[in-house]
């Protein structure tokens, strides 16, 4: 399956760990190259190259904040000088902040808009550009959320951002379609990640979650990558625009589960 991946060339932003980590390794078992992103843990990041190495693929780990224009070009550069060229591009990279709205510092409502949306702008910016000038129908993968279709009270900067990414997404697929250049991003729900931790560890936090999902549990990293490889295959060629959600039917309305309402 997807043996059109072979040899591609991407970029994951925010591969130190969590769903970074495992679209790394679901491309690295497909034999890509690929630069994996972290801003400051190298440990986990050089983790994930192994790994990709081990199933095959080629892996290097390279420094950056996804917030900055440097950071995103020094990523396309590590593509371009040890593989030669950039195929896809995965901005997964992202973070939350918990806090009443009346009480969200600027401060914090920007840095999570930098991280999560304002990210997300200048990783497809760089890749679009790097499309445009070799004529490549290149493939941006965005992640999303549920919280680009939930409100989330107490998370509005991340939904915010999360709305955004949607809107970016679908506009970006339809200026580079001509181009064939696809752009899609994909909607986690509750995943087994670092992000959700400490939440997860609170058992009655971890029940309340899985309540909430009619699949009745929480998902796997892997789950979400196996979506990013669909989406960066030729296997979703007529694929573009969309948010695919991956999450155990969370956006499916639960609350109305046993015919309520
Ligand atoms: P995570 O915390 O495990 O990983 C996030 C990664 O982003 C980390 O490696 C972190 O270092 C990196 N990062 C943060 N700020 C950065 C910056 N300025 N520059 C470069 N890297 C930066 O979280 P995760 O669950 O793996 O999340 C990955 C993506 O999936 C995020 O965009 C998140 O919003 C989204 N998501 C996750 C879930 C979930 O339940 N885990 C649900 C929906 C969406």
């Amino acid at each position: 399956m997807y043996e059109d991946l072979k040899n591609r060339v991407a970029v994951i932003t925010g591969g130190s760990k969590g769903i970074g980590t495992a679209i790394s390794e679901r491309f690295g078992q497909k034999h890509m190259s690929v630069v994996i992103n972290y801003n400051s843990d190298a440990t986990g990041a050089q983790a994930a190259a192994d790994k990709v190495e081990q199933n095959g693929g080629k892996a290097v780990i390279v420094q950056a904040n996804v917030a900055t224009e440097e950071g995103n070009n020094a990523l396309l550069k590590a593509a371009v000088d040890n593989f030669g060229d950039l195929d896809v591009w995965v901005n997964n990279a992202g973070m939350e902040i918990k806090s009443p709205t009346h009480e969200l510092s600027l401060e914090d409502w920007n840095r999570v808009i930098s991280i999560d949306q304002t990210g997300v702008f200048l990783g497809a910016k760089t890749a679009l550009n790097y499309f445009k000038e070799h004529g490549k129908k290149g493939n941006i993968i965005n992640m999303s959320s549920v919280h680009e279709q939930i409100p989330w009270p107490t998370f509005s900067s991340y939904a915010a951002a999360k709305g955004g990414v949607k809107m970016f997404t679908k506009t970006i697929a339809m200026e580079y379609a001509k181009d064939g250049v696809r752009v899609n991003a994909i909607g986690p729900g509750a995943i087994n990640t670092p992000i959700n931790a400490k939440k997860f560890a609170d058992k009655e936090q971890y029940d309340q979650t899985v309540s909430m999902v009619p699949m009745d549990r929480i998902g796997k990293p892997e789950e979400v990558a196996a979506g990013a490889a669909w989406l960066a295959s030729d296997e979703s060629s007529y694929v573009t625009g969309i948010t695919l959600f991956i999450d155990g039917g969370m956006t499916l309305y639960p609350a109305f589960m046993n015919g309520q309402g």
